[in-house]
């Protein structure tokens, strides 16, 4: 499961879901649009269209998977609900990881019911350009004695560990970025891929 807003998706996200699927050997990497309440969502843009986004981005790359269910659902929805339902879906000894990036996971203690996290699955943290830190004492002790060496030592149970990862093309790009150059008027070409910048500007979204 790899979580956000893609508000909008871009090449951070769908490269490091890429290198993600390759490193572990997942199967695959659902990319699950967080429910976004309607007074805090970027002006004039919808979940829907940050899943259709999510979807022109994905396009046929294989193993990547644009999964609505947080969104279906309707009202704001927990990762530890978001994992039950992988669960319910893949079964009890399936292995299930949850990726957060760097800047996410120095927050995980905030998150609602954390320790439910990792009953359901392992925590993989990916490495951002610009985000490092020492844990906040609440999350030390959260993740204390999870670590795991490699996949290897990780994949030996099915849920509960914590494997940093240093994937090949980290990439310093941020939605919040994305949203300052198209406001200004500016290029965003390369930061992600066409098909979502072809939807941006047909839609005149992020103006
Ligand atoms: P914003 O700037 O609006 O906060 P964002 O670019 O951080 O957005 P999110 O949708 O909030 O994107 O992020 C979803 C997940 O992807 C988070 O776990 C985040 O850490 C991770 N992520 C975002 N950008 C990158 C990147 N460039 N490289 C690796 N991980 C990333």
């Amino acid at each position: 499961m790899f979580g956000g807003t893609f508000d909008p998706v871009h090449l951070g996200h769908l490269r490091s879901a890429v290198e993600l699927r390759e490193a572990l050997a997942l199967d695959r990497v659902h990319m699950v649009p967080a429910h976004v309440p309607p007074h805090r969502e970027a002006p004039g843009v919808s979940a829907e269209q940050r899943l259709a986004m999510l979807e022109a981005g994905i396009g046929d790359t294989p193993g990547l998977v644009a999964d609505a269910r947080e969104l279906g659902r309707g009202g704001p929805s927990f990762s530890g609900a978001t994992l039950a339902s992988l669960r319910r879906d893949y079964g009890e000894r399936a292995r299930l990881v949850m990726s957060v990036g760097m800047d996410a996971f120095l927050k995980l203690h905030e998150w609602h019911e954390p320790q439910q996290v990792f009953e359901l699955a392992h925590v993989v943290v990916i490495d951002r350009p610009g985000h490092r830190g020492t844990l906040p004492g609440p999350l030390a002790r959260l993740v204390a004695g999870r670590d795991a060496a490699d996949a290897e030592a990780l994949f030996r149970r099915p849920a509960g560990g914590v494997l940093h990862l240093q994937l090949p093309s980290r990439m310093a790009i941020s939605a919040t970025g994305l949203r300052t150059r198209l406001a200004e008027g500016r290029s965003v070409r390369y930061l992600l891929p066409d098909a979502v910048e072809d939807y941006i500007r047909s839609g005149n979204l992020y103006r």
